[in-house]
């Protein structure tokens, strides 16, 4: 038989046969305490899980259909996507470690870095956002334990060539951690081309709905999967069952949901790339845009997640342009049904080196409403931007 498409493939391991008489979905299994029948079996751990902090049938569900989405051995899951690039760098380092990283890493993941792990010992060097595979291979010294691979990086979209990034790393003996939030383990699986973890949001495209908090880590080699077991279980993570069933419930979806958005966030970059009031759009499936043929190169799809950079503005611009909008929702996050929209204003002046913008940075996520409407609520903001930067001129601050 042919390989499943994974469109077909996340619906089959929900009807698969020979699994008795039972719902489509397995049922929320609400539990602290597990009961046995007899003392001796108490510690008897094929029975099940002996205590629900080990996640009950609920949770196993979801981790087996990550593990089939990601082609993994399995897939560990923590109680956000944040979790999910903590818990492999305190399973995989030790005091004296270093981590390499790039300078457009996701804050927060940032802040853990500089923040948490370099009190205990553990430093990081952050290279170019833009390097190449050569560069950050030759930025490897004797400390260095883990390589913290983002790609596309985040809000401005550097891509890195993860196959030979994995390469150069595994020759030198370093491990790698890969942020796929934006490939969600469909677009771009980083097992597959040599990382040895795989962390996402579940947050966002599995979810879909912007309704719960998870993150997952995909892992195949032995030592691997077992420091992870551990970390989780020292540190007592869990997720809860109705976020496990919420989650396996956007999984359902999730190619049809994301193929859309795509192609959805293809026509508005397209659309505003060619808009004057914007420089450059920030989108890697975008031809011309930052990383493209890294993208064509090896990836199967797309978040709908990009940036625009704006020609010029200020504050008071961005501001007008995302207050005249009605569509786009004004929050973090992104993943979800809905469209959302933020400007950047701080995270920048973290990095080592701030890319050199022709403007105001703008943050969009498409979401699943007609892109012909999106349009028309984004031409809404760029007409209040236009009006905003003639009163600037009229009244110079
Ligand atoms: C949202 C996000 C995370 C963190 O996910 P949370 O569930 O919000 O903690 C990590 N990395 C990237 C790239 C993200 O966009």
């Amino acid at each position: 038989m042919n390989p499943l498409s994974d469109r077909t493939r996340l619906i089959a391991s929900a009807t698969q046969r020979g699994r008795g008489r039972r719902p489509v979905n397995p049922p929320v299994e609400r539990a602290s305490t597990m009961l046995s029948d007899k003392t001796a079996s108490m510690r008897d751990e094929t029975l099940g899980p002996v205590y629900g902090l080990e996640g009950t049938g609920t949770a196993h569900a979801l981790r087996h259909a990550l593990a089939d989405l990601e082609r993994a051995a399995d897939v560990f899951l923590v109680p956000s996507g944040l979790a999910a690039i903590t818990v492999p760098i305190l399973a995989l380092t030790r005091p004296g470690d270093e981590v390499l990283t790039t300078d457009a890493l996701y804050g927060p993941s940032r802040r853990f870095l500089t923040r948490h792990m370099a009190a205990r010992g553990v430093t990081t060097r952050f290279h170019p956002a833009g390097a190449d595979a050569r560069q950050v291979a030759e930025m490897i010294t004797d400390r260095t334990k883990l390589i913290l691979i983002e790609s596309p990086a985040s809000l401005t979209f550097e891509m890195l060539d993860v196959p030979a990034l994995a390469t150069a790393a595994r020759a030198r003996s370093v491990l790698t951690v890969m942020d796929n939030t934006w490939g969600a383990g469909l677009a771009f699986r980083p097992l597959a081309h040599g990382v040895d973890v795989s962390a996402q949001a579940v947050t966002k495209y599995v979810s879909g709905h912007s309704d719960l908090l998870m993150g997952s880590m995909a892992v195949d080699a032995p030592a691997i999967r077992r420091a992870v077991a551990d970390a989780i279980e020292d540190m007592g993570w869990h997720v809860s069952p109705d976020d496990a069933s919420l989650a396996l419930r956007g999984l359902r979806t999730m190619t049809l949901r994301m193929a859309e958005q795509a192609r959805s966030a293809l026509l508005v970059a397209a659309w505003l790339q060619a808009r004057p009031e914007v420089s450059r759009v920030l989108y890697p499936p975008l031809t011309g845009s930052v990383g493209h043929a890294l993208w064509k190169r090896d990836f199967t799809g797309a978040s709908a997640l990009m940036g625009v950079v704006m020609r010029g503005g200020n504050t008071q611009d961005a501001q007008a342009f995302l207050d005249a909008l009605s569509l786009f929702g004004l929050g973090y996050s992104w993943g979800g049904f809905e469209s959302l929209i933020t400007h950047e204003t701080g995270q920048m002046d973290w990095r080592k080196q701030k890319p050199d913008l022709e403007g105001e940075l703008i943050r969009i996520h498409v979401g699943l409403e007609d892109p012909a409407d999106l349009i028309a609520d984004l031409e809404v903001g760029l007409t209040a931007w236009r009006t905003q930067q003639d009163s600037n001129l009229q009244h110079p601050a």
